[in-house]
């Protein structure tokens, strides 16, 4: 039976680090802060966006929120973000997704300025994840890392597959795993028998979008698998890409979801706030 790996005190223990980081700053007069853009009514980015507006006022940080209506254009919501680029509150910025379809997700990205761009999903930034040179770690693949070490185990020359390739979560995430001397196969909707190329895996790292897509069969005895999707079931619960009951059995390190990849995003997100505040103060 696998060790479920407890993301919720993983990441308790993070945001423990970070509100006393913050406090340090605090007593050298530096505040943290960060600002929150929501732009439209999606009930489920309007739940994330509370939830890290709570995590920061949790752990010291400063943090407004812009809510915007849907008819918000292109200009006004790039006018936004200057402004917060130029505002010495603000440590870092964040533009929840999905914007609304008339506006240019990766244009608005591209105007923040890569010393607040706490999600690190500005070219500059990804560029300097890819050279191993890097001053924000992007946070859930930052999150993925850290439970894995929590295992104890050393990624380097582990088999590492992690299904799923976007720019926020499986490239970025594949990068750190080699990073730290993994040998890495990233897999996505083209890729030809997806089981035989799992079983492989030492490190299984699920981050497509699909309910119970990774199944008992593909994974190998003892692997450390790490379920970072985020679905409903048919009745509606919250699920992994990963059919945990069937794969707990064999696997040596599981993550459930809820309660495993999920509380460390944000976690790592507020470590690069109080990281982006540093920088900012010449700390
Ligand atoms: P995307 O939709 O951007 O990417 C999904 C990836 O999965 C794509 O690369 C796609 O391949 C691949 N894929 C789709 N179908 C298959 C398949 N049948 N076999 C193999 N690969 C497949 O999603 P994200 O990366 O943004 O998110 C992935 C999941 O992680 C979602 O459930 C999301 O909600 C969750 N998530 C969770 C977070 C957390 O904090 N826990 C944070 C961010 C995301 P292709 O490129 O070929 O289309």
């Amino acid at each position: 039976m696998a060790v479920r790996i407890d993301g919720k005190a993983v990441a308790a223990k993070v945001r423990e680090e970070v509100a006393a980081e913050v406090a340090e700053l605090k007593a050298q007069g530096v505040e943290t802060g960060m600002a929150v853009v929501l732009v439209g009514d999606d009930p489920a980015s309007a739940i994330y966006v509370n939830n890290k507006k709570k995590a920061c006022s949790e752990t010291g940080i400063y943090s407004e929120v812009h809510l915007l209506p849907t008819e918000t254009t292109q200009e006004e919501l790039l006018a936004l973000i200057e402004k917060l680029n130029g505002d010495p509150k603000i440590n870092g910025i964040l533009v929840q997704s999905p914007l609304p379809r008339h506006l240019d997700e990766k244009l608005v990205v591209e105007h923040i300025d890569p010393k607040k761009d706490v999600d690190a999903f500005h070219a500059y930034n990804v560029g300097r994840i890819m050279i191993g040179d890097f001053t924000f770690l992007p946070c859930t693949p930052a999150g993925v890392m850290k439970l894995i070490h929590e295992t104890g185990l050393s990624v380097e020359g582990k088999r590492c597959v992690v299904v799923g390739r976007s720019n926020i979560v499986g490239k970025p995430m594949a990068m750190l795993l080699l990073h730290e001397n993994g040998t890495v196969t990233i897999c996505h909707s083209k890729t030809k028998d997806l089981a035989a190329i799992c079983r492989e895996a030492d490190i299984l790292v699920a981050a497509v979008g699909m309910a119970k897509l990774i199944t008992a069969d593909m994974v190998k005895p003892g692997a450390v698998v790490i379920d970072v999707g985020m679905n409903r079931s048919e009745n509606g619960k919250l699920c992994g890409d990963v059919d945990y009951e069937a794969v707990e059995p064999i696997a040596g390190y599981i993550t459930p979801v809820p309660g495993g990849v999920g509380p460390m995003t944000i976690a790592m997100l507020l470590k690069n706030a109080v990281r982006a505040a540093r920088l900012q103060n010449g700390l």
